[in-house]
């Protein structure tokens, strides 16, 4: 499908029959450099199902697509005696760009859920912060039913952590991933826990069996009967 220049999605989505309306698929600016003209991405590859994942396995030089954004405001505040830091690989970049923003002062546990040794990514921290990675042992698309939400390594290391070594002072907190895992599991945890709302960085990133919009929907749906 050629779309008229300049691209205005906006005037794509008033005018075009809804078949022809481009898909738009979330994902974080890992790099950005200007001089270069580069925007560096990093995609999960799950499987067959889906657009931008099976896109981003066969893609070819030279392809074109179109960036909106960039939306988003965490930044690690200085300020925060500790930060915590989770995600699985979905949101790997976000957590290595917030990792890399860290002053060398800061202190905190950064919880990485990875499928194995093989997915880890050369992640220096400061001194004063714990780099953990968690492996699931099978990718987040093939993982069984009790590797996910409450099961998942990340929902038990959060777990362990608010229990038994939960950081002195005000915290922090950015973790994405999986949203039954983070939503259900870990969101409840970290505000019995007392993060304030301004170090409250909390959201699904992904659904476990639904696309995008499905996804967009449950979270309309949670944000309504919970209030949020
Ligand atoms: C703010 C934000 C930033 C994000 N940044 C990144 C990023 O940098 N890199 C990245 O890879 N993802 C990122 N995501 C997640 C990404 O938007 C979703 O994974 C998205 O659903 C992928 O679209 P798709 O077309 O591949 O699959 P969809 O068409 O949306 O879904 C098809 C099927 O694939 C499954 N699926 C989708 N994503 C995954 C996954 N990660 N693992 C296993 N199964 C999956 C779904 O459950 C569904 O069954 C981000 C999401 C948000 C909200």
């Amino acid at each position: 499908m050629v779309y008229p220049e300049p691209f205005d999605l906006q005037e794509i989505r008033a005018t075009f029959p809804p078949e022809q309306i481009p898909v738009v698929r979330t994902y974080t600016v890992r790099d950005l450099d200007v001089a270069a003209g580069t925007l560096a991405i990093d995609f999960v590859v799950h499987g067959d199902e889906g657009v931008a994942g099976p896109w981003a396995a066969t893609v070819e030089p030279g392809t074109a697509i179109h960036v909106l954004g960039p939306g988003g405001a965490y930044a690690p505040d200085p300020a925060a005696d500790a930060h915590l830091l989770v995600g699985d690989e979905s949101a790997l970049p976000a957590v290595a760009a917030a990792v890399e923003a860290l002053g060398p002062d800061a202190r905190g546990h950064v919880l990485l859920e990875v499928a194995g040794p093989g997915d880890e990514v050369d992640l220096p921290v400061p001194a004063g912060v714990e780099l953990r990675w968690l492996h699931r042992g099978t990718t987040a698309h093939e993982a069984p039913a009790e590797l996910v939400g409450a099961g998942s390594p990340m929902t038990t290391a959060v777990l362990a952590l608010a229990e038994s070594a939960w950081p002195e002072g005000r915290v922090q907190v950015f973790v994405h991933g999986e949203a039954e895992a983070v939503m259900h599991h870990i969101r409840p945890v970290l505000k019995a826990r007392g993060v304030a709302k301004a170090d409250f960085s909390v959201s699904g990133y992904w659904r476990r069996g639904r696309t995008e919009e499905g996804f967009r929907v449950w979270k309309s749906e949670l944000a309504r009967t919970e209030g949020d």
